[in-house]
């Protein structure tokens, strides 16, 4: 007697599917180092995430290899900020034959316009009418603001939960749980910062990177390179920084993790302002380092910017 064919594929099925699915974690693929962290604490062991630009890289002025079409094109999700930080994206996902999703993990975020930090927009870095994910105007770094990554999150939980509906459950209890690490994060920035005097709160870091960090917590930041490490400040620019910071008694000057040092060092020369250090804007430090996540950067970066205001 021949067996019934449904109970052929339940041998089969047991033999195959169920397995793998429970073993294989999802492949994801990050376009930098912040936003890789961010997929890892919601996917924790159900998550292989790589990322395209890694520890201390520069996304703005990135160029992907072959090795990253191949990440691609083998991934099960891509995660992206948007707003035109990664304008190499596109042609990235074209090349590598990639159809699966794009999330973009800045989606709801409340967003900052150049006009409304003050900045000016080099022509060169003028939105490219042909590319449907660059954002007129729009300030890219968005993750600078907690109550913004806590967004971010809920956008990669409810992507994971798409790409993998059997593991959703530990994608929201994991997304939850860091939510609240995140609301803990952000209190206690904005407490350390309500301790600086409002007329000190007041830094000089390399390129605007910390727009939506000044915004969110009260801090007023100037740069002399722009919203894009691809622009180069003007020697009228740096000239008017200079003379900004003597008649301000400005304390807190910086570099970064991702920033030619040389022309923050020149204006501490100029100046006879110390930098405080190196804030991590774009992307995270190296495991071990003082930035190897999200929450330590955000941590390292307010602790460093407290001390130099307070201008101890
Ligand atoms: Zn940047």
């Amino acid at each position: 007697m021949r067996p019934a064919l449904p109970a052929i594929l339940a041998v089969l099925l047991s033999l195959a599917a169920p397995a793998a699915l429970a073993a294989e974690p999802l492949r994801v693929v990050a376009s930098f180092s912040i936003l890789g962290d961010l997929v890892a604490e919601v996917g924790g062991e159900h998550v292989a995430v790589t990322n395209i630009v890694g520890p201390n890289g520069d996304a703005h002025v990135y160029e992907p290899n072959p090795a990253d079409a191949r990440a691609v094109a083998g991934a099960d999700l891509v995660v992206v900020n948007g707003l035109g930080f990664e304008g190499w994206l596109d042609r990235l996902v074209q090349a590598s034959g990639y159809r699966g999703r794009l999330v973009v993990a800045s989606d709801g975020a409340g967003l900052l316009t150049l006009a409304e930090e003050g900045v000016e927009q080099p022509p060169e870095h003028a939105p490219d009418a042909d590319d449907p994910h660059e954002s007129e105007g729009v300030d890219p770094h968005a993750w600078q603001s907690v109550p913004n990554a806590k967004i971010y999150v809920a956008n990669i939980a409810a992507a994971l939960c798409g790409a993998a509906p059997d593991r959703c459950t530990m994608f929201r209890r994991n997304a939850d749980a860091y939510a609240g690490e995140l609301e803990a994060l952000d209190a206690s920035i904005r407490g350390g910062i309500a301790k600086i005097p409002a007329e000190r709160r007041k830094l000089i870091t390399s390129h605007d990177a910390f727009g939506y960090f000044g915004e969110e917590y009260g801090v007023e930041i100037l740069a002399p390179q722009g919203m894009s490490t691809e622009s180069e400040a003007s020697a009228a620019d740096v000239a008017r920084l200079v003379e900004q910071i003597r008649r301000e008694e400005v304390t807190a000057l910086f570099v970064e993790n991702i920033s030619d040092p040389r022309l923050i060092e020149t204006i501490g020369r100029e100046t006879g302002v110390t930098p405080g250090g190196a804030l991590y804007s774009d992307a995270l430090s190296e495991p071990g380092g003082p930035a190897a996540t999200y929450v330590e950067m955000m941590r390292h970066n307010a602790g460093l910017m407290q001390a130099a205001m307070q201008g101890s």
